[in-house]
C-alpha cells in the first residue's frame, strides 16, 4: 500500500485530536451577531502550529476574523481549497438539555451550538490537514483552508477571502465541509432577497383625504409581485424557482394615515436564472405603477444578491472527491442538490472552479436546539479530506 491510501495517514491520535479541537471549538462561543470569531481563528492557529502550515489571519475589525491555511505542495497541479466557517446563529430561548457551549460528550456524540455547523466539518478539515503536513508527503499542489467568519449572515469572510482570488494562485476545486452527514452536495439555490417601500404623506386618519396611504399604495406591489411569472428551468438538484413575500411593516397609529409601508420578498434561484433580469422585472412594475398611479412612489433595494452554484454531476472534481467518500465509507455517495446558499456563492464566482459540499455534521441538527455531531462522522469526515487531499494533489493523480 502507498502513500496514497488515507489509512496509512489517520490514526488514533487524529481521532482523538478531532474530538477535542471540535470541543474547544463549540466552547468559544463565536454567535453570530457579534460573531468574536477571532478566538475562534487562534483556536485553529495554536492548534496548526507545530506543523508547516503557513497561515494567514484577515482582521475584519475588533475580535473578528478568518484564516487562510497553506500547505505547500511541490508541484504543477493547483491548489484545493477547503472552506468552513467558525460563527453560528444564536442558541435560542428555548432551555437546552446539554449546555450549548460547553462541547458535552454523551451518546456518542458531542453537543453544542455548532457542533454540526459546522466546528466539527472545520475541526475534521484542520487535522486533516495536520495529518497530512506531519507525515511529510509533498503533495504536488498547495492544500489550503479558509476558515471565515461570517458566513451565517453576510458571509464577510468568505468575501474577503475571494478579494484575494488572484494572489491565491489557481484553484481546481473548493470543498465545503457544512452539515451533509458526510454525503455529497453539488449544487445550490441562489439567494434575492428584495425590500420594496412605498411613500406617502401622513395625515389625520379622520381625514385620510389629506393624506397619501403608503399602506394601500403597497397592496398592487404585492399582487404584481404575487402574480409575477420568472422564468426558470426545473434543475435535476434543486428543483425550481420560488419566491415568498415575508415580511410587511407600515403605520404607526390607528388614527394616522401611514407614510411608509415596506415588504421584503425572500426568492430562491436555480441556475440559468439572472438575478439581474428579475430585479429589471421588479423595477419594471413600480415604473408602470408610477406612470400610471398618481401619487405612487417607491423604491426598490436588493438586500442579498447570492448567485445559485452547481457543479456537474460529470465534473472530475465530483468524480475525485465521490472516490474519497467512497474508499472511507465503501459506498459510492447519493449526489443531492441543497435549497440553502453557503459561502460557495462567494467563493465560486472568484475562483472560478466547481464545487462541493460534505461535511460530518447532520443537516436536520443544524440550527436546532441540542445540535450535535456524531464523533463517528467526524473521524469519518477527517479521513474523507485526507483521502480527498490525496486524491486531487498526490502526484500522479488519483489513488489506485
Ligand atoms: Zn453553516
Amino acid at each position: 500500500m502507498g502513500y496514497k491510501d488515507v489509512e496509512a495517514l489517520w490514526n488514533e491520535s487524529c481521532d482523538s485530536e478531532v474530538l477535542s479541537l471540535c470541543q474547544n471549538l463549540v466552547r468559544i462561543n463565536t454567535t453570530n451577531p457579534p460573531g468574536n470569531e477571532e478566538a475562534a481563528v487562534r483556536c485553529l492557529v495554536d492548534y496548526l502550529k507545530d506543523t508547516n502550515v503557513e497561515s494567514r489571519i484577515i482582521s475584519h475589525g475588533k475580535d473578528r476574523a478568518s484564516v487562510v491555511f497553506r500547505l505547500k505542495g511541490a508541484g504543477n497541479k493547483d491548489a484545493l481549497l477547503f472552506n468552513g466557517h467558525v460563527d453560528t446563529v444564536p442558541a435560542g430561548n428555548v432551555k437546552w438539555v446539554h449546555d450549548p457551549f460547553a462541547g458535552e460528550i454523551a451518546d456518542g456524540k458531542i453537543w453544542g451550538r455548532g457542533a454540526s455547523d459546522m466546528k466539527g466539518g472545520i475541526a475534521a478539515m484542520a487535522v486533516a490537514m495536520a495529518c497530512i503536513a506531519r507525515s511529510g508527503i509533498k503533495l504536488a499542489g498547495d492544500l489550503i483552508l479558509a476558515a471565515t467568519a461570517g458566513e451565517e449572515i453576510d458571509s464577510l469572510g468568505a468575501m474577503a477571502v475571494a478579494d484575494r482570488a488572484s494572489e491565491m494562485g489557481p484553484v481546481q476545486a473548493i470543498v465545503i465541509g457544512e452539515p451533509s452527514y458526510n454525503e455529497v452536495f453539488i449544487a445550490e439555490k441562489g439567494a434575492l432577497w428584495l425590500e420594496v417601500c412605498t411613500f406617502g404623506k401622513t395625515a389625520h386618519g379622520s381625514m385620510p383625504e389629506l393624506g397619501n396611504n403608503a399602506i394601500t399604495m403597497m397592496l398592487p406591489v404585492i399582487s404584481a409581485i404575487e402574480e409575477m411569472e420568472i422564468p426558470f428551468e426545473v434543475h435535476p438538484y434543486l428543483g425550481g424557482f420560488t419566491k415568498s413575500i415575508n415580511t410587511i411593516s407600515g403605520g404607526v397609529k390607528v388614527n394616522v394615515v401611514p407614510d411608509l409601508c415596506a415588504i421584503q420578498v425572500d426568492m430562491r434561484t436555480v441556475p440559468g436564472q439572472q438575478h439581474q433580469a428579475i430585479v429589471a422585472r421588479v423595477e419594471e412594475i413600480l415604473r408602470t405603477f408610477q406612470r400610471q398611479r398618481p401619487g405612487f412612489s417607491a423604491a426598490l433595494k436588493v438586500v442579498n444578491d447570492r448567485p445559485p452554484v452547481a457543479t456537474s454531476p460529470d465534473d472530475p472534481a465530483v468524480k475525485l472527491f465521490s472516490g474519497a467518500v467512497a474508499r472511507v465509507t465503501g459506498k459510492m455517495p447519493k449526489l443531492q442538490g441543497v435549497a440553502y446558499y453557503t459561502d460557495a456563492t462567494a467563493l465560486v464566482p472568484a475562483f472560478k472552479c466547481p464545487m462541493v459540499i460534505c461535511g460530518p455534521g447532520a443537516p436536520g441538527a443544524a440550527h436546532q436546539p441540542d445540535e450535535w455531531v456524531e464523533i463517528g462522522k467526524l473521524s469519518e469526515a477527517g479521513r474523507i479530506y485526507v483521502q480527498a487531499a490525496l486524491n486531487f494533489l498526490a502526484e500522479g493523480g488519483l489513488a489506485s
